[in-house]
C-alpha cells in the first residue's frame, strides 16, 4: 500500500474518489449532525416564525422533499438568504468536537488517485470541517452547496434557481461536469442511502459508509471510512497484481462488522 506508484494507479479501477464530508469522513457518533438539526429547528422558529411544535415535523418533510430545509423553504416562498441560514445553522456548532483524525490522515495519503469532497454544506463549514479532522491538503477540490448553485445570489424572487444538491441528479452532473471525472472510473463514498441510490443512477461505483446494511445501489459498503483499505483493497490494486479478495469472498467480512460508526 505504500508503493504509489504510476503502475498502481494504472491498474486500480478508480481514477477519482468522490467523498462525502459530514458523517461520512467523521462518525455520526460525535453529534454534528443532532446540533445541525437542533440548530434548523431554531431557524424555523427565530427566522421564518413557525411554533416549536411544528419544527421537527416541517424539517423532516421539506428535507423529503425538497433535500433541505433551506430548499424547501426558499421553494415555498420564503426569501431566506443561503449565506445568512449557513451562518444561522452551521455557525454555531461545536466543532471543537470534531477532533483531527491522523489514521484518517495516513489513510488518505497513501491513496495516489484524485480526491475530491462532495457535501451539500457551505464552503465555510467544509473547510472548517476539513481542518479541524486535519485533512483538508489531502482533497484537491472541494465541491459544495456554492458551487452547486452559483447563481442563488443573484435571484430576484426565492423560486427562481431551485436549490440545488444531492440527491439531485442535477447536483450529481455538476459535480462530474467541474471535477472532470469518469463516473464508470469514479468511487462515490457517502453515508446517506439516497445519495448513494442517486450516485449510482449517474452511473458512480459507490459506497455506503456508516452504515451495515445493504443496498442494491451500493457497490461496496463501509463500517467507517477508516475501514476503506480492509473493505475495498482495488483502490491500491496495482500492474501486475491480482485481485486479492473477490465480491463474494468480502462479504462474509462486510456482513459481521459491527453495526454503527
Ligand atoms: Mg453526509
Amino acid at each position: 500500500m505504500d508503493s504509489c506508484n504510476k503502475s498502481t494507479r494504472d491498474s486500480s479501477p478508480f481514477d477519482c474518489l468522490l467523498f462525502d464530508l459530514d458523517e461520512t469522513l467523521y462518525s455520526a457518533k460525535i453529534g454534528i449532525g443532532e446540533a445541525t438539526k437542533r440548530n434548523i429547528d431554531d431557524f424555523l422558529v427565530q427566522e421564518c416564525g413557525f411554533q416549536e411544535t411544528q419544527t421537527k415535523i416541517l424539517r423532516v418533510e421539506l428535507f423529503k422533499t425538497y433535500g433541505s430545509s433551506l430548499a424547501g423553504l426558499r421553494a415555498l416562498g420564503y426569501d431566506i438568504d443561503a449565506d445568512d441560514y449557513h451562518s444561522f445553522v452551521h455557525g454555531r456548532l461545536p466543532y471543537d468536537s470534531i477532533k483531527p483524525d491522523a489514521q484518517l490522515r495516513n489513510l488518505l495519503r497513501t491513496i495516489n488517485q484524485r480526491k475530491i469532497i462532495f457535501t451539500n454544506s457551505d464552503r465555510i463549514h467544509a473547510t472548517k470541517a476539513l481542518d479541524r479532522l486535519g485533512i483538508r491538503d489531502c482533497f484537491e477540490q472541494i465541491i459544495c452547496f456554492e458551487t452547486m448553485n452559483p447563481n442563488l445570489a443573484k435571484s430576484t424572487r426565492p423560486d427562481e434557481f431551485p436549490v440545488v444538491l444531492k440527491p439531485s441528479l442535477d447536483a450529481f452532473r455538476i459535480a462530474i461536469d467541474v471535477a472532470e471525472i469518469d463516473p464508470r472510473r469514479t468511487l462515490f463514498l457517502d453515508d446517506s442511502i439516497r445519495n448513494v441510490a442517486a450516485g449510482k443512477a449517474v452511473g458512480l461505483r459507490t459506497a455506503l459508509v456508516g452504515k451495515s446494511i445493504k443496498i442494491k445501489e451500493a457497490d461496496f459498503v463501509l463500517e467507517t471510512v477508516n475501514s476503506l483499505a480492509q473493505a475495498i483493497p482495488e483502490i491500491w490494486l496495482g500492474e501486475g497484481q491480482r485481485m486479492t479478495r473477490t465480491r463474494s469472498q468480502m462479504d462474509p467480512i462486510l456482513a459481521t462488522a459491527p453495526i454503527g460508526a
